[in-house]
């Protein structure tokens, strides 16, 4: 296999490297998206798109899509885990859109993924290499050869202009060399059929309850015929697997100090699927040469924003538009939309190529390490223990509502430039 020189290689078809592939053949690049799976089928369960992703996926034309698979939450409702007190509900649903120009949903990530393939499947810029693990990058005067191995274990080489690591944390083609660090934390998942949600996750809202060392999030899933359950609780060492089953009693124990609400909760769920939690410090050095990544390649975080999807969406949007000048001038040469002169040489070609992923480098890094930060902090002011929990507590329930949103301004209100 060999792929056009002048295309972008894409490695990696997540929620980050579906948007990217999509945009870049928006923005005039031919694109080969190399996935290591042989099937998009993504694992987990529901997933917060905050309006600066739900933007971007309107902008590309996928609102309609977005709008038949996800909900609107009226709100995030906060609760306090110890007896169901209400402390503060942070308004979503139309304040949101007004505020920010764009809805808050929430979405089952198959569904999201689903969607964004369809579209890069109608885009014949785009060539979809499932099946295919990437394994090395040799960069040369022309360009660069990213080696590959198909499952059954044929070798093949690609030849690109640069290429875009959006293959997750453990990412074998960004630069930082640093390991994921473990956040001593692990995310337990499961979905409510309708039957069995309890009455207080009946309603079209994100709850999030609070107590001591724990957290819990749902939020209706599937036109509410699913409950989306999260519980974050401590853990000592990291366990083998990205996604391995809960047993049913470890979680039980571990709410067995809070109220009957969480409890019931907590026993409505069928089956759990855990997720030992890992985020890395932020890093400035994306990529080199003609070289980048985005995504959690680029900055992994706690989800405790949910943001890590949210941004790797964004970097896709920031990557395209500081790339897009330079396919009109590479599709100079053959004459389909030549008004810009061409560089003259492939060397020249390649300077450009790697000044732009710079660029693109530059204008992320602030605004990702922001959110790794405040993913980190939001355990302490989750998991909180008196006498701090009484103090957020009492913050939480004398704020307005329109005042919590707007601590969320600098996330939510973002645009590309
Ligand atoms: C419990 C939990 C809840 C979350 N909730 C939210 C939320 O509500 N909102 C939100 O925005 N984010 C949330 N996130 C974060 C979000 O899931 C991730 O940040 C996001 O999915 C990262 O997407 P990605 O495309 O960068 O990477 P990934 O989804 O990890 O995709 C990487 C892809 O690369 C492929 N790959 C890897 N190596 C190779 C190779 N060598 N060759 C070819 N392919 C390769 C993999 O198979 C995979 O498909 C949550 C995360 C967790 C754990």
């Amino acid at each position: 296999m060999s792929g056009r020189p002048e295309s972008i290689a894409v490695v990696g078809a997540g929620i980050g490297g579906l948007t990217a592939a999509l945009l870049l053949s928006r923005a005039g690049f031919t694109v080969s998206l190399i996935e290591k799976r042989t099937r998009v089928e993504e694992e987990g369960a529901g997933l917060q798109l905050s309006p600066n992703a739900s933007r971007i996926l309107i902008d590309a034309g996928l609102g309609p899509a977005l709008s038949r698979r996800a909900t609107a939450p009226e709100c995030v409702r906060i609760r306090r885990g110890r007896d169901a007190r209400d402390l503060a509900a942070i308004p979503l649903g139309l304040s949101v859109k007004e505020r920010h120009g764009a809805p808050y949903l929430v979405i089952h990530r198959a569904d999201l993924a689903g969607l964004l393939l369809d579209a890069v499947r109608g885009e014949p810029r785009i060539q979809l290499l499932y099946g295919r693990e990437a394994r090395g990058i040799a960069e040369h005067e022309h360009g660069l050869t990213l080696s590959l191995r198909s499952e059954r274990g044929v070798e093949s080489k690609l030849d690109a202009c640069a290429l875009i690591a959006a293959d997750g944390i453990r990412s074998a083609h960004a630069p930082s060399k640093e390991p994921p660090r473990f956040s001593g934390f692990c995310a337990w998942r499961a979905l409510v059929p309708a039957a069995a949600k309890p009455e207080l996750a009946r309603a079209r809202e994100v709850g999030l309850w609070l107590g001591p060392g724990a957290h819990l999030v749902h939020y209706p899933l599937k036109n509410g015929d699913l409950l989306n359950l999260v519980a974050v609780i401590e853990e000592k060492r990291p366990k083998e697997g990205w996604s391995r089953p809960g047993d049913a009693k470890m979680i039980t124990e571990a709410f067995a100090d809070w109220g009957d609400f969480a409890r019931t909760l907590i026993a409505s769920a069928p089956a759990w699927k855990c997720w030992s939690l890992f985020d890395r410090k932020p890093s400035r050095q994306w990529g080199n040469g003609l070289v980048t990544s985005l995504g959690d390649a680029a900055h992994p975080m706690l989800p405790f924003l949910a943001q890590g999807a949210a941004l790797a969406i964004e970097d896709g949007a920031v990557l395209a538009a500081k790339l897009a000048p330079l396919a009109k001038v590479r599709s100079a040469p053959s004459g389909r939309k030549g008004s810009i002169t061409a560089p003259s040489g492939a060397t020249e070609r390649s300077t450009e190529m790697a000044r732009a992923l710079r660029r693109y480098e530059r204008d992320r890094a602030a605004r990702t390490a922001r959110a790794q930060r405040e993913a980190r902090r939001n355990v302490f002011r989750y998991h909180a223990r008196p006498p701090l929990s009484i103090a957020r507590d009492l913050f939480l329930s004398r704020s307005s509502g329109e005042k919590l949103l707007a601590r969320y301004d600098w996330l939510y209100g973002w645009r590309p430039a």
